[in-house]
């Protein structure tokens, strides 16, 4: 049996109570070790196996869960955050099914979730945004030409982007391109809820700037859109004259 697990966005006590079960009971651990807190693994039991994804190749991780499987050992394959953003983990479940392994989910908090509780932010603010973007600059992973940039930044919704530290200069461009103003407000969050988590506030116009200023090229989000400001309307849900399936408003 394969757990995979979302071991969340970096602090040691992110991970989900059956996430912890589940790498405390594991004869195996796979973890990626390039962003997952390496605290972690102090949930292990004496004598679990562990491995490095980051120095491995698919076909290497899958040699070592078949292995597991043979000995009728069970595995747990620790991706950071949530194993279903940027998590390369749809080609290891279609292996897996080919295989005949059984394997099942358990899911972590994502860093856009970890980001905004730093930020002490929320991304849907009424009056600003209904509506989250989560995507990435492309990089040396292609993205689809309809979801470029500018198409994406011409919503004017939050947007939350992963991988893209690096490339910050085409990205205030692009970003601009697509409709936002200059004085968009926007944060860099690097290392979300980790103990070297850094917060940097910016606006689309100085993005650039202030990473390329911070040193920051990896494990950050950049996060655009109105709701980094100040401005919105309060909620309807808990307006005293609004009416719910709960409360009768006045
Ligand atoms: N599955 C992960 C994302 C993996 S892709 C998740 O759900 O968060 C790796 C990218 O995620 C990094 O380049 C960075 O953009 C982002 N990331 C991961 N952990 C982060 C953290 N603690 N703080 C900020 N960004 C993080």
């Amino acid at each position: 049996m394969v757990h995979f697990v979302g071991a969340g966005s970096g602090a040691v006590d992110l991970i989900t109570v059956r996430g912890a079960r589940l790498l405390a009971d594991a004869d195996v651990v796979i973890w990626a070790g390039s962003l997952v807190n390496p605290e972690l693994l102090t949930y292990c039991k004496a004598f679990c196996e562990i491995h490095d994804s980051s120095l491995l190749t698919l076909e290497q991780v899958l040699e070592i869960i078949k292995r597991a499987e043979a000995a009728g050992k069970t595995t747990v394959r620790l991706h950071t955050g949530d194993g279903s953003i940027y998590g390369a983990v749809r080609e290891q479940f279609d292996a897996l099914e080919k295989l005949g392994i059984e394997y099942d989910v358990c899911p972590g908090v994502s860093s856009f979730c970890g980001a905004a509780a730093s930020l002490k932010a929320e991304y849907t603010l009424p009056g600003v945004s209904q509506t989250v973007i989560i995507s990435r600059a492309a990089g040396k992973t292609p993205v689809p030409e309809k979801e470029s940039i500018p198409s994406l930044a011409s919503h004017g919704a939050t947007m939350v982007l992963f991988l893209s530290a690096s490339l910050t200069e085409k990205l205030q461009g692009e970003l601009i391109e697509g409709g936002y103003s200059q004085n968009t407000p926007a944060a860099v969050v690097y290392k979300a809820t980790w103990a070297d988590e850094r917060i940097l506030r910016c606006t689309v116009g100085t993005l650039h700037d202030t990473v390329k200023g911070s040193g920051i090229k990896k494990t950050a989000l950049i996060i655009v859109g109105g709701c980094m400001g100040d401005e919105y309307m309060r909620s309807l849900l808990y307006d005293p004259g609004f009416s719910t399936e709960f409360r009768s408003g006045n």
